[in-house]
């Protein structure tokens, strides 16, 4: 099964895509994670990606693009968390494979920033965590891997907020074009971590029925 998440910033694509991999046996291709990996090994493409996520701006569609076409070659089923993000990416997916099914998260910005606002993650293992809402069981370290927990820069609320702003403009015409294929769901990702991901699995099971 080849299933997209897209949805704006804190709609919890990452959290849902982690859960999917092991419950629907999916290779998990995020190129969120994927450009941040680039940025640490401080190489200059990485310096050069910085530029774009420190401010909340999209990363040019070719590069992007080519990073996930070589991930997904050799894997049949998988889930894209925050790819396409512009209607170009999708149409180039679109040349690449077959997509069975996208789900959009819907969240509003209010609750985008202040769910945003209290993440930390561990600088190791991407693990996220919540100030409010999933403590860690020490303060400031990961209960996986003992990593130190980090507030991504891109997680500031000015920053939160340019990035809901170009969601907006340019990832909801990417949604548009799936709704046109009609392979789209839409998900109400403003509730409780388990019952956002109940209406996930239950989108995904009326798609195999
Ligand atoms: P994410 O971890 O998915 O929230 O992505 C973090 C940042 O990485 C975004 O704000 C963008 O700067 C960049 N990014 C991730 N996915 C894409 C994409 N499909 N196209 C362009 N930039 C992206």
């Amino acid at each position: 099964m080849k299933l997209i998440i897209v949805g704006p910033p804190g709609s919890g694509k990452g959290t849902i895509a982690k859960r999917l991999i092991p419950d629907f046996k999916l290779t998990h291709i995020s190129p969120g994670e994927m450009l941040r990996e680039e940025v640490s090994k401080k190489t200059s493409l990485g310096e050069e990606i910085n530029k774009y996520i420190s401010q909340g701006q999209l990363v040019p569609d070719n590069v992007v693009s080519d990073m996930v076409k070589l991930k997904i070659r050799g894997h049949p089923d998988f889930v894209l968390d925050g790819f396409p993000r512009t209607v170009e990416q999708a149409q180039i997916l679109d040349k690449f494979t077959k997509i069975d099914l996208v789900l959009s998260l819907d969240v509003s910005e209010k609750i985008s920033v202040e769910r945003l606002s209290g993440r930390r993650v561990c600088s190791k293992c991407e693990t996220p965590f919540h100030i409010k809402f999933m403590m860690p069981k020490k303060p400031g370290v990961c209960d996986k891997c003992g990593g130190k927990l980090v507030q991504r820069s891109d997680e500031k609320p000015a920053i939160v907020k340019e990035r809901f702003k170009i969601y907006h403009q340019q990832s909801l015409p990417v949604v548009k074009h799936y709704q046109k294929k009609k392979i789209l769901q839409i998900v109400d990702a403003s509730g409780a971590p388990e019952e956002v991901y109940d209406n996930i699995k239950e989108a995904i099971n009326s798609l195999k029925k």
